[in-house]
């Protein structure tokens, strides 16, 4: 609390807590440095006192300790999310700093400027005067003072922003990178069931702001698990990598393919009728029928999977769940009537 009181902003927490990681050699992570900035804003006092705890004994904050802070106190996933959410608006605040302090270094040369400026005028006015050669020799001292003074303020403050600045843009990166981690399916590298979940919320409402079409396929790889019973769990992984692909390929831009969970698949596709996502879906489950899977190293031929489709179309205003439910309900009878097929909603 006592370096909570000291610091009046959270500008001052921000790079308090980029010192403090410098200074005990953390490594700049969004989760180390919403740990240092809680620690110096004093605003979580169970973290205090742990860390407290820890400044007292060895003092080391080792990747696993660091870690172990993070789970205990920022756990569930949504705490998560909203603590990345948090250390991107505190890294605005420390560049708010930083750019204060450009301003402040600015202010000072005007200062220096003025200073220089007034001396000038005395000495032109002394020069009429009387004691002309002492004060000059005082004059003459100042200002190499006064220059002294400014040149090294001016450089600490450089070094300063140097600092800030390297530090800022390495946790950007980082906060980056943790973003797109956490929306990207591990194994397939397409976006993950999050991704999709985010972006379904994202196109319902541009879809019904702007009265345009929005449709949904469902995708399920048929008897998969025949497939892994066959040819073993890993070779199924390797093919999950493959649909991903192609689906990938198949698409354009605006639409977000993604791994809905296991081995299904989903696309979400805005401004298209559900005749043609229904033709797209087509094109997607020819493409993967068609390619006859192998061992690239050995050769060895794992034979063909198919894909079931289901097809929906969003209606404005409606809730969430019944535009995937009428693609799942698609996608199921897709499996009755035989597999390896397209199927759109009932209507
Ligand atoms: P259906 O045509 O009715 O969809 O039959 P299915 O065998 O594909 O469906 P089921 O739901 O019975 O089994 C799904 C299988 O998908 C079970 C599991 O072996 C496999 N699977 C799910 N996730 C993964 C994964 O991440 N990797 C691998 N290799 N297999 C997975
Ligand atoms: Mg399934
Ligand atoms: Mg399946």
């Amino acid at each position: 609390m006592l370096v909570a009181d000291t610091f009046a902003n959270a500008q001052g927490y921000s790079v308090q807590a980029i010192e403090i990681m410098t200074q005990r050699g953390i490594p700049s992570t969004p989760s180390n440095y919403t740990i240092w900035y809680d620690y110096v804003s004093g605003k979580n006092p169970l973290l205090t006192s742990a860390i407290n705890e820890i400044i007292s004994g060895d003092g080391l904050f080792s990747n696993e300790i660091s870690n172990g802070l993070y789970t205990r106190f920022y756990l569930t996933d949504q705490q998560q999310g909203e603590h990345i959410q948090e250390a991107g608006n505190k890294l605005q605040e420390t560049l708010k700093h930083v750019i204060n302090q450009i301003s402040e270094a600015g202010s000072d040369t005007e200062n220096y400027g003025e200073k220089i400026t007034n001396l000038a005028t005395d000495i032109s006015g002394d020069i009429s005067g009387q004691e002309t050669s002492s004060s000059l020799k005082d004059f003459v001292a100042e200002i190499v003072r006064e220059t002294a003074a400014i040149t090294e303020k001016n450089k600490a403050l450089q070094n300063q922003l140097q600092h800030s600045s390297n530090e800022i843009s390495n946790l950007q990166q980082n906060l980056e990178k943790v973003r797109t981690e956490s929306l990207t399916d591990a194994l397939t590298q397409i976006g993950n069931r999050k991704h999709f979940d985010n972006k379904l919320i994202e196109e319902t409402k541009i879809s019904s702001e702007e009265h345009t079409d929005l449709c949904l396929l469902l995708m399920d790889i048929d008897h998969f698990k025949k497939f892994n019973d066959t040819y073993g769990h890993r070779v199924g992984d390797e093919v999950l990598k493959v649909v991903a692909r192609k689906l990938k390929s198949a698409v354009k831009g605006q639409d977000t393919p993604a791994r809905y969970g296991g081995e299904e698949f989903t696309c979400i596709l805005p401004n298209t009728s559900i005749h043609d996502a229904a033709s797209l879906a087509d094109q997607i489950r020819e493409k993967i029928a068609k390619q006859v899977l192998k061992n690239k190293k050995t050769g060895q031929e794992f034979g063909r999977i198919t894909l079931s489709i289901g097809v929906s179309k969003y209606v404005r205003g409606e809730a969430l769940e019944g535009f995937v439910q009428r693609a799942d309900e698609a996608l199921y009878r897709a499996k009755g009537q035989g597999r390896n097929r397209v199927i759109k909603e009932i209507t």
